[in-house]
């Protein structure tokens, strides 16, 4: 069996066609017994209810560990509070704290709510004071589009740590050389926390592209070759996409990275195919009455 750990990333169904998708994948995923499994939290909170119903379900029907994304946008402390008390009540005891891109999108200027937690180390210790909740926040080792320098970013990742963070996920990359020059700045500034790569799988290369493109990750012109005029072939895409994912999480896994983040847009497949290339197993479900 494997020594590495694997946690899965979800969003909340809009329809009932998206929540058996999502269902799915979980059945799918849960024998790989991953750390956690984390639900986002859509812009300005806009998925509240939707979050919150997804990340009770889970709980109640699977027992999996679930981390509960929380933004700090368009809210005031008290109602971002609420939102953590209602969490905890529902036996969520870990949550991913974000600042959360303004309303306009990423790439506006940021306005903290008047009121509000400003940013996501603010919200992490606004958590610890209203439960033992474990906190994991965002990183970027391409740095954050907002940030003036990588090592104002570090600096921000020191305040998340004092402020109770005790894992840090990574925005999206495909250039591994870049993450570890990250990892060796962030080890530098004496930040001891697990550094978990978030992996991406590109599904629609145009909208990577264009996500990449925003959050300043790089695509490197190897991969814009790979996926160059193949628009009309998802089936080829697919393919290839599961190749460079595998590529770069076994690049990871021999240079010594041991816990990885999969944002799995709620399908299994290729979250499900990874974590078998790196040497996990489903564990067997426990027949009902069999002896211990
Ligand atoms: P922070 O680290 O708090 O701040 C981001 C940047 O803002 C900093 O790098 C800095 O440039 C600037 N900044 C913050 N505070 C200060 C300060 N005091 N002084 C000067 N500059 C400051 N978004 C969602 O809406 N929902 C989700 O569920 C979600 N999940 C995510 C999961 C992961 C793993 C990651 C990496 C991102 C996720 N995001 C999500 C996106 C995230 O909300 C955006 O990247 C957002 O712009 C930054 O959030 P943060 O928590 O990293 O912010």
């Amino acid at each position: 069996m494997s020594d590495l750990n694997v946690s899965f990333e979800f969003f909340p169904p809009k329809n009932e066609a998206m929540q058996k998708r999502l269902w799915s994948t979980v059945e799918k995923l849960r024998p790989l017994s991953p750390t956690f499994v984390s639900v986002t939290y859509g812009a300005g909170g806009s998925t509240r209810e939707r979050t919150h119903q997804t990340v009770s379900r889970i709980i109640e029907e699977t027992g999996l560990p679930v981390a509960a994304h929380l933004t700090c946008v368009a809210a005031t402390k008290a109602e971002v509070d609420d939102v953590l008390r209602a969490y905890w009540d529902a036996g969520v005891r870990h949550i991913v704290a974000l600042r959360g891109d303004p309303p306009g999108g990423p790439g506006d200027p940021y306005t903290p709510h008047p009121g509000g937690y400003a940013n996501a180390a603010e919200l992490a210790a606004g958590a610890r004071r209203i439960s033992p909740f474990e906190i994991s926040v965002g990183c970027y080792p391409e740095k954050h589009p907002d940030s003036p320098s990588v090592a104002a970013d570090i600096e921000l990742l020191k305040k998340k740590v004092d402020a109770g963070a005790t894992r840090a996920i990574t925005q999206f990359f495909f250039d591994n050389e870049a993450f570890l020059r990250y990892l060796d700045r962030v080890r530098a500034a004496g930040i001891d926390i697990p550094i978990v790569p978030g992996i991406m799988p590109v599904t629609n290369f145009a909208s990577i592209r264009r996500m990449s493109d925003i959050c300043g990750a790089t695509i490197p012109g190897r991969l814009v070759k790979l996926f160059q005029n193949l628009e009309d072939d998802p089936e080829i895409v697919k393919l290839i996409s599961a190749a460079v994912a595998a590529e770069q999480c076994l690049d990871l896994a021999e240079r010594g990275v041991k816990d990885f983040h999969f944002y799995t847009l709620n399908r299994e497949e290729l979250a499900y195919a990874l974590c078998r290339m790196l040497g996990l197993r489903p564990k067997p479900a426990i027949q009902e009455g069999a002896a211990a």
